[in-house]
């Protein structure tokens, strides 16, 4: 069973890289397919090729998308074509050959009464699912949706825990597919920085699963229209509910941006359609003796020249659309831009084929930065991406014959490289958009600072991970005075509990801000009684202005509300916590009044110190005897080494506390990935030193030891 890498491991392994171009080049190994993944896929489409072949004799099942094109991640899901122009063909000349009375029919066949060429989508679509269903050991949920954009049948398979999409029809995707494949496959920063920005994306809420199911149905229409009770909001949708980029669209933004460094680390689609149908020379090479003189160009030679010509397969036009692009990696001119992604070894730069990049290498992560910085000021609506061109079109877009004519312009115009009457991102709406630049901005302004560039020495987030949290470094972190911590959830024990109810509503919630409330009050020895849910002092920030000197660089203030579906239910746990209207919730009952700030909020006042001197406390606690060695319970040694700390500072309970401060928790995340949120708030505002010290202290320990109370997270020293 593929299950993606939970955040905490993937923060535990970035953590510990020396700087953050070892991050970088770590993290394409920590979230691509294994090759037992790989494998799994490989069987499953012999297996669903096998299956369909008994019914759609002839017919190829082509695999698609994330699992081929060099972006693939752990649990990525399974597309594939089921390509039936074959059967199709096999199924007119039979008929050809009953009606000259040659040849037999088959009766038993599905496609007996059926003529596939003149069946309308949603019924081949139904037939398709009707053997998926029936025919395809461990197939599960199968479900047929004709009025996406691509119509598909979806399925999920058990044994392998992957679900996946057949389309009918999508021979560009294909196309698009290997294009995405040529580039990865062109130069080696396309895949870490891809890869990175994905990621972000999705910790953001910018992009994922709301993407995909958006971006199939096309255009977005307008609220209350007949498509939008179609299209649920994912919980934890930060956009509340709004539609979000797929990652096909933001793999696009990467490599538009690398097409458009000076010089361009990647070629526009208009050059490669030149190079397209070139043969390259360590092919000419591998050939016999050509019957022919060649006419060598400096890397290849036009298969012009030639009556067989192996590069003719580059040349393609599907539904209109020229598909030209050379598929053989060889034939691409090395780039000469030396900016970098990470810290690449010589020999190693360049992709199969390029020569290495001259060293010095310019400052590392500089292209990651550079992505958030030119799409943080980039006019989205008043312009079209374009890859063909490899440069921002003005609007409108010049009408050519086979240019942007049809494009369905929007918050965020980027055209497909191949089908440019299509703009990928029609789906997104102006929130969105604007929500995604100033993401980039805030992400622009974070790998500026100390802390994006230099390992934390106090194993605090640094770098990638810190850019990786959940909203992180989420718009209106300058300026609001929040700080948050995000506590992510196994997607085991109680998330199951979560999948199984509707909307992520469930006790779940209550559970883990009980543990919350246990971590604040009898560990950490915190005042912490239910309070109001904090607003945070939009005029006083007290966060670093320009964080290119500062260590620190905020959390990100959660400046959007949760989505109705986002709510948790309200349910009676250990310590319970009041609702944000104010109502107290006893024994557990929800309230009445069902207001979308429902939250969990305490008012919180810490009297000591008890962040400072923990590993010290800790290790003399663990050399003596009692429940607090070793082998005692972990949660029950940091209750003691809180008590230890408050006995060293020996003055008995102060007048006033070191500390106050507001949290509020609400639930986020997907079913998958389920998170809770806890925002603080200092007061009073701005905050000094020792809040930020608190807080950078409890970022990373309350994640933690609120998953050991949960009984789930890894045991230890947190
Ligand atoms: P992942 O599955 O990891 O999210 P993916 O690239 O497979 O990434 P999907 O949404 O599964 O993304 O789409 C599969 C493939 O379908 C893409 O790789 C791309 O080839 C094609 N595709 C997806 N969305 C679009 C779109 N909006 N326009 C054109 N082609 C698309
Ligand atoms: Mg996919």
């Amino acid at each position: 069973r593929q299950e993606p890498l939970g955040p905490g491991r993937l923060e535990q392994a970035l953590c510990q890289a020396p700087d953050v171009d070892a991050q970088m080049s770590q993290l394409v190994g920590l979230l691509e397919l294994s090759e037992d993944e790989r494998r799994v896929r490989h069987l499953l489409v012999t297996l669903f090729q096998e299956v369909f072949t008994e019914f759609f004799p002839g017919c190829a099942v082509v695999p698609f998308g994330s699992s081929i094109n060099g972006f693939d991640t752990r649990g990525c899901d399974l597309d594939l074509l089921l390509d039936l122009e074959p059967t199709k063909s096999l199924q007119a000349s039979t008929r050809d050959a009953l009606a000259a009375g040659s040849g037999s029919g088959a009766e038993d066949s599905i496609l007996s009464d059926i003529d596939l060429a003149a069946t309308p989508v949603p019924e081949v679509l139904e037939l398709v699912a009707a053997v998926l269903r029936r025919c395809v050991p461990g197939v599960r949920r199968v479900r047929a949706v004709p009025t996406a954009r691509r119509p598909v049948v979806k399925f999920c398979h058990k044994q392998s825990g992957l679900a996946g999409d057949i389309s009918i029809d999508n021979r560009l995707a294909l196309l698009n597919t290997r294009f995405l494949q040529l580039c990865a496959e062109a130069d080696e920063r396309v895949r870490p920085l891809v890869y990175a920005v994905r990621l972000w994306a999705k910790q953001q809420g910018l992009a994922g699963e709301g993407g995909r199911r958006h971006a199939q149905r096309g255009p977005a229409r307008p609220v209350g229209g007949r498509g939008a009770a179609l299209i649920p909001s994912p919980p934890g949708n930060p956009s509340g509910g709004g539609p979000l980029l797929n990652n096909y669209a933001l793999t696009l933004l990467v490599l538009f941006f690398l097409q458009t460094r000076s010089p361009p680390v990647l070629p526009t689609v208009a050059r490669l359609h030149d190079l397209a149908g070139r043969v390259s020379l360590s092919i000419c090479l591998s050939l016999s003796p050509p019957s022919r003189p060649l006419h060598v160009a400096p890397l290849c030679w036009c298969s012009s020249q030639r009556h067989s010509a192996p590069g003719d397969e580059d040349r393609t036009v599907v539904g209109g659309w020229d598909c030209s692009f050379p598929r053989d990696v060889a034939l691409l001119e090395p780039s000469t831009n030396t900016e970098s992604p990470c810290k690449c070894q010589a020999g190693v730069w360049g992709g199969p084929g390029i020569p290495t990049l001259p060293s010095p290498l310019v400052p590392a992560g500089s292209l990651l930065s550079e992505f958030f910085h030119t799409f943080g000021d980039f006019d989205f609506p008043g312009q079209v991406i374009s890859l063909r061109e490899g440069r921002a079109l003005p609007l409108p877009p010049p009408t050519t014959p086979e240019a942007s004519e049809g494009l369905k312009l929007g918050p965020l115009n980027l055209q497909d490289p191949f089908e440019l009457s299509h703009n990928v991102a029609a789906n997104v709406n102006e929130k969105t958009a604007s929500r995604f630049a100033r993401c980039c901005r805030d992400a622009a302004k974070y790998c500026r600072s100390l802390q994006y560039r230099r390992k934390s020495s106090k194993g605090r987030a640094w770098g990638l991970t810190r850019l990786f949290q959940p909203g992180a470094v989420e718009p209106g972190a300058a300026s609001a005075g929040a700080f948050l911590i995000s506590i992510p959830l196994e997607a085991a024990g109680d998330s199951q509990q979560l999948c199984q109810e509707p909307s992520g509503r469930g006790p779940w919630f209550w559970e883990v801000c009980a543990a919350i409330a246990f971590v604040l009050r009898d560990v950490l020895k915190c005042s912490c009684a239910a309070g109001k849910p904090p607003r945070a002092p939009r005029e006083e920030s007290g966060l670093p202005g320009d964080s290119a000197l500062s260590e620190e660089l905020p959390m990100g203030t959660d400046t959007e509300e949760p989505s109705a579906a986002e709510l948790p239910a309200v349910g009676s746990k250990r310590c319970l916590p009041e609702a944000a209207n104010g109502t107290a919730l006893p024994g557990g009952k929800r309230p009445r009044t069902n207001v979308p700030e429902e939250t969990a909020s305490w008012s919180c006042a810490i009297w000591h110190r008890v962040w400072t001197g923990r590993r010290r406390v800790r290790r003399q606690l663990q050399h003596g005897d009692g429940p607090e060695g070793p082998d005692g319970d972990s949660l029950e040694l940091e209750q003691k080494v809180s008590e230890a700390i408050v006995r060293q500072e020996g003055a008995g309970q102060p007048l006033e506390p070191l500390l106050r401060f507001q949290a509020s928790a609400r639930a986020a995340g997907t079913r998958q990935e389920p998170r809770v949120l806890l925002r603080l708030v200092p007061s009073p505002a701005p905050p000094g030193a020792l809040f930020r010290d608190f807080f950078h202290f409890l970022q990373s320990f309350l994640p933690t030891v609120v998953r050991q109370r949960l009984g789930r997270g890894p045991a230890g020293d947190p």
